[in-house]
């Protein structure tokens, strides 16, 4: 796990927060009690802290499972859900890079195949499908409410060249975006 992971699932567990409950598992060296990342007990300290794809895992590692959270029994939330949300907050918050399914499918310490299975089970989109929706809504929200060039749209949706943009969303929408910002700005 590299640090960036580290300390997004960590501060999870400051938050108490439930977008890795069941995807991964924290092991506190210390105590030797492995706990969801949502526990309620006191928060360790991140240097005691190993965080565990599987309870199995921790399991083997020598933890025993916290009687609090109790991670070895079936929680409210399905891990496949909580993985899908996970990739959702990726998908959010970077849809503007080229982020690639192995990429993401690294960033969460799974392989591609197994994630895009999941996330279509759970959502009915795949990954790309996703991206894409969220790259048009962005663009059209910007045609509509910003006076940014169809260049610098392109860009904040992830496309270098605004002839590329333009013929995606032309593709998408039947419209191109010139055409679509005035029929939405263009007054009545
Ligand atoms: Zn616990």
């Amino acid at each position: 796990m590299n640090e960036q992971l580290f300390d997004l699932v960590y501060q999870s567990v400051v938050n108490r927060d439930s977008t890795y409950d069941g995807v991964y598992y924290t092991g506190v060296r210390t105590t030797k009690i492995v706990c969801r990342p949502t526990c309620r007990a006191k928060t360790p300290h991140a240097a005691n802290v190993t965080f565990y794809r599987s309870l199995d895992d921790a399991l083997q590692a020598g933890f025993r499972p916290c009687k609090r959270c109790k991670p070895d029994e079936n929680g409210a939330l399905r891990p496949d859900a909580a993985l899908a949300a996970q990739v959702d907050a990726i998908i959010t918050a970077r849809f503007s890079d080229k982020l690639t399914l192995p990429q993401i499918a690294a960033s969460l310490a799974i392989s591609p195949y197994h994630l895009q299975r999941i996330y279509k089970q759970v959502t009915g989109l795949s990954p790309a499908e996703k991206t894409e929706h969220i790259r048009l809504t962005h663009a059209k929200k910007l045609l509509e409410q910003s006076d940014l060039t169809i260049a610098e749209i392109g860009a904040e949706a992830g496309y270098g060249s605004p002839s590329h943009f333009t013929s995606w969303f032309q593709r998408k929408t039947g419209l191109s975006p010139t055409a679509y910002r005035n029929g939405h700005t263009g007054g009545d």
